[in-house]
C-alpha cells in the first residue's frame, strides 16, 4: 500500500495488542504448550454440533431476531428462575449477544458518558477499562488483596462519587479464580442502595466453580438484580469460545435501552447456533455437571504440579490456575512468561497486564480447560522449572 501518513488522533493511546493475542500467538511461533489463552483443548459436544448442523439444513440462515430467537431467550429465563428463584421476561429482559466481550461493550457503551465514572477491580479482565474510555468515562481501578484477591469494601465505599455511574464485578474472577461471598454481595447491595449505579455482573464462569462453592449471582439480591446487567457466555458454557455467543439480562427499563444500542452495534447474532443452543440448553444436566468435571481438571493438575517449586493456592472458580514463581525467579512476570515460553515451551498469562500500573505480584496464570495429556505435559515442564 502507498504509504500516505495520516494524523491519528487515537482515542486508546495506550491500549497494547492484548495479551492473548500475544501469548497465543508467541506459543504457536514457538511451538509451545498453550496454557495462556482461555480456552479448552477438547471438542464440543457432537450433539450440540449436529443441533447447529440441523439447523443450517432446515434453513435459519438469515437474520435472527434483534433480541436473539424467543426459544433460547426462554430456556435463559427457565434456567434463571429454577437455579436463582428470579423471573426474567424473556420477551424484555434477556437479549442474545456475540460473546460476552459483545455484551459488555454494548452495556458500556449504552450507560457511560463522558466523565462517568466506573468502578472495576484489579487485576480486571482486559476488556472492560478500554471499552470506559472509548466512551468517555473514567475507570477508577480498586486493587484485590494478593493473595486472597478479595475486595476491600471500605475503599469502594469511599471511592463512590457522585459520578459514579456502574461498578464492574467479576465471579468466579479471571484471572485470580477467587470468587465473591454471600457477604460480599450483601455489602455491595447496602454500598449501591440510594443510588443511581447499574452493576454489570460478568458471570461468564456461573458454572465453572468449585469444592461445592454455591455461585452468588447478582440475581439472588433483589436490591442488586434491580439494578444489574448480567453477562454470560456459552464459549466458555459449551466449550466453544470460537462461536462468540453469548447473553445478557436486565430489568426491561435498562434492557430497552441496551437493545438501542445493541442493534446498530450487531443488530443480530449467529442465527443457526441459537437454534442449536435452544435446544441443547433445554437439558440442564449439559451446564449441571460442569463443576464436577472441570473441579477433576483443577484436581488433576494441581496434584501432578504438587511438587513442583510454584506457589498454589487452588482455584475455587474458573478454568485458571494461578501460580506464584517467588522461589524460582526474580524476573519481571512477562519477562518471565516470554521465557518460559521460549525455553521451557510452556506459555501461561503473566497477570501485571490486568492492572493499570502494571503491579508485578510473580504470578502466572495457567488455563487448565486442557485433556489429560496436555495437562500432564505441563505438569512435567512446570515441575522442571
Ligand atoms: N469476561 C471474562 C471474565 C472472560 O474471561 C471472558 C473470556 N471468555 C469474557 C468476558 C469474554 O467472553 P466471550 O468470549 O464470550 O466474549
Ligand atoms: N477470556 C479468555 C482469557 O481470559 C481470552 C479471551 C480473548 O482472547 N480475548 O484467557
Amino acid at each position: 500500500m502507498p504509504n500516505f501518513s495520516y494524523q491519528i488522533q487515537s482515542k486508546l493511546p495506550n491500549a497494547a495488542t492484548s495479551i492473548f493475542a500475544i501469548m497465543s500467538g508467541l506459543a504457536n511461533e514457538q511451538n509451545a504448550l498453550n496454557l495462556s489463552q482461555g480456552f479448552p483443548n477438547f471438542p464440543v459436544s457432537r450433539e450440540l454440533i449436529n443441533l447447529v448442523t440441523k439447523a443450517m439444513n432446515n434453513g435459519f440462515n438469515q437474520y435472527a431476531p434483534m433480541t436473539g430467537i424467543i426459544e433460547l431467550r426462554e430456556v435463559i429465563a427457565d434456567k434463571f428462575s429454577s437455579l436463582y428463584g428470579i423471573n426474567y421476561n424473556p420477551e424484555t429482559e434477556v437479549t442474545i449477544t456475540a460473546g460476552a466481550t459483545q455484551a459488555i461493550y454494548s452495556i458500556i457503551s449504552s450507560f457511560i458518558q463522558k466523565d462517568d465514572e466506573v468502578i472495576i477491580f484489579a487485576p480486571a479482565y482486559d476488556c472492560y477499562d478500554p471499552a470506559i474510555k472509548l466512551n468517555g468515562g473514567k475507570t477508577i481501578e480498586i486493587e484485590l488483596h494478593a493473595p486472597e484477591f478479595d475486595v476491600d469494601w471500605n475503599k469502594v465505599k469511599e471511592s463512590i462519587t457522585d459520578k459514579t455511574k456502574m461498578i464492574i464485578i467479576n465471579t468466579p474472577h479471571n484471572p485470580s479464580g477467587t470468587v465473591l461471598s454471600e457477604n460480599d454481595m450483601k455489602t455491595l447491595e447496602k454500598l449501591v442502595r440510594g443510588t443511581n449505579i447499574i452493576i454489570l455482573s460478568d458471570e461468564v464462569y456461573e458454572h465453572i466453580i468449585f469444592d461445592k462453592i454455591k455461585h452468588q449471582s447478582v440475581a439472588l439480591f433483589k436490591g442488586l438484580a434491580e439494578r444489574s446487567f448480567i453477562v454470560a457466555s456459552f464459549g466458555k458454557t459449551f466449550h466453544a469460545t470460537g462461536w462468540k455467543m453469548g447473553y445478557c439480562l436486565a430489568p426491561a427499563e435498562l434492557m430497552a435501552e441496551f437493545r438501542k444500542t445493541h442493534q446498530f452495534n450487531v443488530f443480530s447474532v449467529n442465527h443457526p447456533m441459537q437454534k442449536a443452543l435452544a435446544t441443547y440448553m433445554k437439558k440442564p444436566e449439559n451446564y449441571l455437571g460442569l463443576p464436577d468435571f472441570y473441579q477433576a481438571k483443577r484436581d488433576f493438575f494441581l496434584n501432578a504440579i504438587k511438587d513442583s517449586n510454584f506457589s498454589i493456592i487452588p482455584s475455587k472458580g474458573t478454568y485458571f490456575q494461578l501460580l506464584g514463581y517467588e522461589n524460582i525467579s526474580d524476573e519481571n512476570d512477562v519477562d518471565f512468561a516470554v521465557r518460559l515460553t521460549k525455553e521451557n515451551k510452556i506459555a501461561s498469562i503473566p497477570i501485571s497486564v490486568f492492572y493499570n500500573n502494571k503491579i508485578d505480584k510473580k504470578v502466572l496464570r495457567f488455563c487448565f480447560s486442557k485433556n489429560e495429556d496436555t495437562l500432564l505435559r505441563a505438569a512435567d515442564i512446570l515441575c522442571r522449572i
